[in-house]
């Protein structure tokens, strides 16, 4: 039995963040509720924490809850919702477009003009519940826990999207400059590709990180 509250986390700006409580969504017609099992942090929710206060009140997002890379279990579902099933494992997927233009009926709603981010204009993932609606919610295959499923929509599908589109293969050396999660992420895909990589950076801990993930 869901209680009416939740916690979560929001980010006030002025480099603090706060745990508070609101109100459990209530999933709409094709909106699923999804029990947040686990959330990673991206490097744009440190632009959030690191934003004045003043300027994200004036934007009207201080009380929003922070985070879009979540991965759950789905709670509830709205009318006229087909897929998922109350109980599957799902990834959020963080770009919640419009769904009828032409982007998002591509499948590229990150690139949809009316799309609703994460933070910006609805509450997040770092909550005990987020809603989304129903074709956000991806599955989550068995053998991916919560932790590796949070990661997967955002930091990792930025990392195989670079990869892919520089057609990574066995004839090619790739240089990837920023050895952050993102840029781990992208020499490991290279890697696996057949790609030979320079990995940059300044700092020693992430070179032996790259070391250790390129090998
Ligand atoms: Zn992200
Ligand atoms: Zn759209």
């Amino acid at each position: 039995m869901t209680s009416d509250t939740m916690q979560c986390l929001i980010c006030p700006g002025d480099r603090t963040v706060k745990l508070t409580r609101k109100p459990v969504p209530e999933p709409g017609p094709a909106d699923v509720r999804i029990r947040i099992m686990g959330s990673a942090i991206c490097g744009s929710d440190l632009h959030y924490y690191r934003t004045p206060q003043a300027e994200r009140d004036q934007l009207g997002v201080s009380r929003l809850a922070l985070g879009h890379e979540g991965a759950g279990v789905v709670d509830a579902v709205g009318p006229g919702v087909t897929y998922p099933a109350v109980g599957d494992r799902v990834v959020v997927y963080h770009h919640i477009g419009c769904g009828h233009c032409a982007h998002c009926r591509r499948g590229e709603p990150g690139f949809c003009r009316e799309r609703q981010s994460f933070n910006q204009v609805r509450d997040g993932v770092d909550a005990e519940y987020v809603m989304v609606p129903a074709r956000n919610a991806l599955p989550l295959p068995d053998d991916f826990d919560f932790e590796d499923g949070s990661l997967l929509a955002c930091n990792l599908g930025t990392a195989y999207g670079a990869v892919r589109k520089a057609k990574a293969s066995g004839d090619m050396t790739l240089a990837v400059s920023g050895l952050g999660p993102v840029g781990l992420y992208t020499v490991m895909f290279a890697r696996a590709m057949g790609a030979s990589v320079l990995g940059i950076d300044v700092q020693p801990s992430r070179i032996e990180m790259c070391g250790d993930v390129g090998d």
